[in-house]
């Protein structure tokens, strides 16, 4: 059902208030040294990265309904996040209204995204976790939110740390949250070399925040329907090889200014 602007708004803030009761950030993270991985996810108490089927290594994220400017965006349906693969469609007692979200239905995966969730922005040992598990489990690429986005400029200066504490790791961290990453970067924070920060379009075919990303230093991406993505020299090369990246690495580079993605439903 579609929204009117003034209902998404009042949502939209409701939400955010909810939010803010119960989630307090922590500004200090405390360093702590692990002797192994086992002490390391003992000391956590559940697996604190995920693992998408896509990608080739592991990855973070939090629930899809925490994300702030997309719980803006969700109601609207030309735009991307109407259609979020990791968003269930639930009505006000939870019974699902659709097929929208897949397996983040599943208690067990909503059980992950709230812990890891609470984890990031409550416990002050989240940067020296997430350090040692990136140097240890991970061998090249990471990436960040593969359900979620970036919650405030803490978590982003959080991320920061973990990327530069793992210099050997390429990060990826694709996001709508284009102002909060505008004000984290003009207030003269820099983004560490390994980290590739793309701002992704908002809009199916919708045109990608090229000014400002060049302005940051960062890159983008857009999703495109398949008559656009056909024509395109650069794309994507997923939805050819299983929906795996395979050997692409197109998404971690900052010399690829856009990666197009194609829509599928
Ligand atoms: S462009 Fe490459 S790295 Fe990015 S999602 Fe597609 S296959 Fe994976």
């Amino acid at each position: 059902m579609k929204q009117n602007k003034a209902e998404r708004r009042e949502k939209y803030e409701d939400k955010s208030m909810k939010t803010n009761i119960f989630t307090v950030q922590i500004a200090d993270q405390i360093d702590k040294v692990f002797d192994t991985i086992t002490k390391c996810d003992d000391f956590v108490g559940f697996e604190l990265l995920s693992n998408p089927s896509k990608m080739p290594e592991k990855a973070f994220n939090i629930p899809a309904d925490k994300c702030k400017a997309g719980s803006n965006m969700v109601g609207l349906e030309d735009h991307i996040c109407h259609e979020c693969y990791a968003l269930p469609d639930k009505d006000e007692d939870g019974k699902f209204l659709s097929n929208r979200g897949g397996r983040y239905k599943l208690d067990v995966v909503q059980n992950s995204l709230n812990n890891r969730f609470n984890f990031a922005t409550m416990n002050p040992y989240f940067v020296a976790v997430m350090s040692y598990k990136i140097t240890k489990q991970i061998k090249k690429k990471f990436r960040w939110f593969d359900s979620g986005d970036i919650q405030s400029e803490l978590m982003l200066d959080n991320i920061c740390k973990v990327a530069r504490n793992t210099p050997h790791i390429k990060h990826w961290l694709p996001t709508k949250e284009w102002k909060l990453v505008e004000r984290y970067i003009t207030s003269g924070h820099k983004i560490p070399g390994n980290l590739c920060i793309r701002l992704s379009a908002l809009k199916k075919n919708g045109k990608p925040p090229t000014k400002l990303a060049r302005k940051l230093g960062l890159v983008t991406s857009t999703v495109v329907t398949p008559d656009v993505y056909d024509k395109l020299s650069f794309k994507c090369p997923s939805s050819q090889q299983k929906n795996q990246c395979v050997d692409c690495e197109a998404c971690w580079s900052n010399k690829v200014k856009d990666v197009p993605y194609k829509y599928h439903r």
